[in-house]
């Protein structure tokens, strides 16, 4: 039996969320999922910008969790945070970052994995009828995927419509949106909301998962559950010169609870940088 086998863990959602997460858990750690009842996680702020969400991704996951535990005085707690935009290292490609949070309290550790998800629909378009969306449509994945409707004038502006899934409720929202903004043009974009969103579904499903089978992995020492990567340290030397370079060198494994640690190297059994990576050879 793993460390959580026959127990419950909370978890904070209002999209359904345990669709995608109840399985991994009780798959790789025997650990059952309940969503609290009466859960407003709009008090964090809500995901399609009304309330302003304060705090970091990871600072406001670790709340969710928490706040699910308060309701149902659970030691364990579970939250899901995703943010969409820009992707963090190529240029005009949008991307997501999931992040998943556990709390065990009855140990004393908070651990949080994250997932960069590529394959993603998120985007907008600004069209001043249904036609001008045509080509976009699919791209946002319509009608599989929900839609948000929002006037554009200065920008975009309160939902006129959310979870948009049908031709007749984006034409009566377009409608709206156009004869409200000054431009008369509507701001229409991707509803990211875990249950109108089967790929980011998926997505929550992949990072679920990786927190569940890292979960399942004692630390050698002391065999808290948890161990894993923590840290990458660079300095990987050239393979022309033996400058140390931007690239990971070792990966630091750790301990959720005690201080074990352990240098290893890289996964990929890579000894020595390419030379333009190099700041010396290829400045
Ligand atoms: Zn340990
Ligand atoms: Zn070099």
């Amino acid at each position: 039996m793993t460390a959580y086998g026959e127990r419950t863990v909370s978890l904070a959602t209002k999209h359904a969320k345990e669709q995608a997460i109840a399985r991994p858990f009780r798959f790789a750690l025997g650990l059952e999922v309940l969503v609290p009842a009466g859960l407003d996680t709009d008090a964090l702020g809500t995901f399609t910008g009304e309330i302003p969400r304060e705090g970091t991704p990871l600072e406001i996951c670790e709340r969710k969790a928490r706040l699910g535990m308060k309701i149902t005085k659970l030691p364990f707690g579970l939250a899901n945070e995703g943010s969409f935009g820009p992707h963090p290292f190529i240029p005009f490609i949008p991307a997501g970052v999931e992040l998943m949070t556990f709390v065990d309290d009855e140990r004393g550790f908070v651990l949080t994995e994250s997932f960069i998800c590529e394959k993603t629909n998120y985007g907008h378009c600004e069209a001043r009828n249904i036609d001008e969306l045509a080509d976009w449509l699919p791209q946002a994945g319509f009608p599989t995927h929900a839609l948000i409707v929002r006037t554009n004038r200065n920008g975009p502006g309160k939902p006129i419509a959310k979870g948009v899934t049908t031709a007749a409720d984006l034409k009566a929202a377009m409608a709206e949106a156009t004869a409200r903004s000054d431009d008369g043009v509507a701001w229409v974009e991707t509803d990211m909301r875990a249950h109108l969103n089967p790929t980011r579904m998926r997505s929550i499903r992949r990072l679920a998962f990786k927190l569940a089978r890292r979960l399942a992995t004692p630390c050698p020492s002391c065999s808290a559950p948890g161990w894993g990567q923590t840290v990458t340290t660079s300095g990987l030397p050239c393979s022309w010169c033996g400058t140390p370079t931007q690239m990971v060198r070792h990966e630091i494994f750790g301990c959720t609870v005690c201080d074990h640690r352990e240098e290893r190297s890289r996964r990929d059994g890579l000894q020595n940088a390419p030379p333009q990576n190099c700041p010396l050879c290829n400045p």
